[in-house]
């Protein structure tokens, strides 16, 4: 789970980490109070657990009250990433001469934790990464404890940056990497870590992920900062998961997400963009079923839905009587394909021939894939 930057900026002070003194504000009347309060230049950001707001126009800088005021007027109401902007960080702003990049993440081939820094931040460290590697630098953290026992600053000194400050920019990270270690981190990224003009590093931004399995430890966050989406907050609560995707426009409900996963990739080559996967989980009843296909059919976009279970637990006449409900309702206007297979596949599918819901009475998922395919075509 991402936390908000701003709890972000409260773990990496409490582990010693400078980040510039804020306040949150929902309101211009409150960003005005917030800068008479620092006195100061400041920043006003958009709070929401994306990044890229930078360059969307999302980060602000103002001289006075006024128009700090003005500037967040400019900001609340937007749309960025799915999230509406409803609340703003007001800090001091940074007095910026260089932007550095830090991370610690779990590395995919070394399975143990990383240290990355760049001596390019601020910008996109995918870019960085894919333009000029070697403008990236990685060290290997021990995963139990969050040691580092390489000297980092050595490294450091070969991007040009002088001694005093590579020492500087091993402190934090290794600070960082306490941090990933002692609070169950996924993924913790301050960029840009600023060099302000008095010499000072100060993280300016920071992305902080907790592993969803460690919850239990961090139940502060459980509720708090819930950076699910909307849609998706709606989907949990009725206890299955969506995960949403960039770009797509074709529906996905099945029973387990390894399933969603897999039908993610058949979609892409079959030549359709998923929208997202809708795993109803486990204990699909008539109702639940009902309840969460009406979620996913009132999204707005949708050129066709496919509905993929395997009964094995799941009987699946009573999935088929929830997809009937909520047709019977509120049928898609686009394309529906629904697949089920395994336990009572042949009642099920009878009962949504029935109700002239089309259906796919193939073995394979492709198959059925196939069908929606042409199906979407057949209308365009
Ligand atoms: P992101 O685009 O969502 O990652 O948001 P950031 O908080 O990283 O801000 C994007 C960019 O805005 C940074 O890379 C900086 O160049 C600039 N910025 C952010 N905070 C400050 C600040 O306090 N002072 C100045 N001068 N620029 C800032
Ligand atoms: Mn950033």
């Amino acid at each position: 789970m991402r936390i908000l930057e701003y709890e972000g900026k409260e773990l990496l002070r409490k582990y010693g980490i400078t980040v510039p003194k804020g306040f949150t504000a929902k309101s211009e009347e409150e960003v005005k109070r917030a800068t008479e309060i620092l006195n100061k230049e400041v920043v006003v950001k958009a709070m929401i657990p994306v990044g890229g707001r930078g360059k969307a126009g999302l980060v602000k800088i103002a001289s006075n009250p006024e128009m700090a005021g003005e500037m967040s007027g400019q900001i609340l109401g937007r749309k960025h990433g799915g999230y509406v902007v409803d609340t703003l960080i007001v800090e001091e702003a940074v007095r910026i001469e260089h932007e550095y990049y830090i991370s610690v993440i779990l590395d995919d081939n070394l399975h143990i934790p990383v240290l990355i820094f760049s001596p390019e931040g601020g910008m996109d460290i995918e870019q960085v990464s894919k333009d000029n590697p070697e403008l990236l630098i990685k060290f290997p953290v021990c995963p139990d404890d969050g040691f580092i026992p390489y000297s980092i600053s050595d490294s450091l000194i070969n991007f040009g940056i002088n001694f005093s400050l590579a020492i500087e920019l091993e402190k934090i990270g290794r600070k960082l990497a306490r941090i990933f270690s002692k609070e169950d981190l996924l993924l913790a990224e301050i960029n840009p870590l600023v060099l302000d003009v008095s010499g000072n590093l100060i993280a300016a931004d920071c992305k902080l992920e907790i592993d969803d399995s460690a919850l239990l430890n961090h139940p502060e966050y459980i509720n708090e900062s819930d950076s699910l989406l909307p849609l998706e907050r709606e989907v949990k609560a009725k206890g299955g998961t969506l995960v949403s995707l960039e770009g797509g426009d074709i529906g996905i409900i099945c029973n387990g997400a390894g399933m969603g996963m897999a039908m993610t990739d058949m979609l892409i080559n079959a030549g359709l963009k998923p929208a997202n996967f809708l795993d109803t989980g486990g204990g699909t009843t008539r109702k639940k079923i009902k309840d969460i296909c009406q979620i996913m059919f009132k999204q707005n976009g949708l050129k066709g839905i496919i509905i993929n279970f395997w009964g094995s637990i799941a009987v699946l006449d009573e999935i088929a009587k929830g997809i009937i409900d909520v047709c019977e309702e509120n049928k898609p206007s686009f394309p529906l394909v629904v697949r089920l297979f395994g336990n009572n596949q042949d009642r099920a599918m009878d009962l949504l021939d029935e109700a002239n819901i089309q259906t796919a009475r193939v073995v394979c998922t492709e198959e059925a894939i196939s069908i929606l395919a042409d199906a979407i075509k057949g209308r365009s």
